[in-house]
């Protein structure tokens, strides 16, 4: 989607640092930190929000799950307090489905 800015990010129009890449997503830290860890889980495909999620994102949701897993384990966040957030309605400020994971000391609300 042409004005998405993760679509952009995505793209490599704006440069950006990922923690992590596959062929289905990235991840990168949200700009304005809600907690110590706050990174952000994007899939590349322009997925507007929870509503559009079809039957056919089964694996890719699947996928980011592991991946939030995995950036727990890195993180060393298993033992501690973390959340995994989907903003939707009006508390989503980016229309391109993302996932928060927050880990450590808690800042604000997401
Ligand atoms: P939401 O309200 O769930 O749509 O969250 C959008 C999140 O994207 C916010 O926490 C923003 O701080 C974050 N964000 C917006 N633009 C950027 C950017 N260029 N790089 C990293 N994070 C961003």
């Amino acid at each position: 989607m042409k004005d998405c800015i993760f679509c952009r990010i995505i793209k490599g129009e704006i440069p950006k640092q990922f923690d992590f890449e596959s062929d289905v997503l990235v991840v990168f830290p949200d700009i304005n930190p809600s907690a110590d860890i706050h990174l952000l889980i994007v899939p590349k495909q322009h997925i507007e929000a929870i509503e559009s999620i079809e039957k056919e994102h089964a694996r890719l949701l699947f996928e980011v799950y592991q991946t939030v897993s995995s950036l727990v384990a890195k993180n060393n966040l298993k033992d501690n307090f973390y959340r995994v957030v989907v903003n939707g309605g009006k508390a989503q400020h980016v229309p391109h489905l993302h996932f928060h994971l927050l880990g450590g000391q808690w800042k604000k609300m997401v």
